[in-house]
């Protein structure tokens, strides 16, 4: 039987951290906040990937109050998802993603990061997909890039 899950996350941009998604270091002059790594993507495809198994979410289980996450980086938290999901005896079999960020561009990351996601989910590369769109300079923070939006869908079975 096949099974479907969606995620959502949202990080505000700030000066001195870090801009990670899917596990991939961006070139920015700002990061996401977070108590983790603010890896929005990873953040948005735990969560499809969580609601696919019908397994809760990444709030409930890696809560921004506990201090063993502070820091981490999310991919971690993303090969601790997929123990569980493999225990459970469930399979992803694709994974489709959309970055918005108004700045930088996406493109020259996106080999990289559908290389690191594959393989962390354990799927081929023809099996992760990472999209990005701009906010056309609209949606408050987001067009002003000082906010990241990622989506994501996951089957498995
Ligand atoms: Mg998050």
């Amino acid at each position: 039987m096949s099974r479907i899950g969606t995620g959502w996350d949202i990080h505000k941009l700030v000066p001195g951290r870090d801009l990670v998604l899917g596990g991939v270091k961006i070139d920015s002059p700002k990061g996401c906040l977070g108590h983790s790594d603010g890896d929005a993507l990873i953040h948005a495809v735990i969560d499809a990937i969580l609601g696919a198994c019908s397994m809760g979410d990444i709030g409930t289980l890696f809560p921004d109050t506990d201090p063993q996450y502070k820091g981490i980086s999310s991919t971690v938290l993303l090969s601790q998802v997929m123990d569980s999901v493999r225990e459970k005896g469930f399979r992803i079999v694709n994974v489709d993603t959309t970055v918005i960020l108004q700045s930088p561009k996406m493109g020259p990351y996106k080999d990289e990061i559908r290389s690191r996601m594959a393989k962390l989910l354990g799927v081929g590369e023809d099996c992760f997909c990472v999209k990005a769109k701009t906010a056309e300079h609209m949606l408050g923070e987001l067009g002003t890039g000082d906010a990241v939006v990622c989506q994501a869908v996951c089957l498995i079975d």
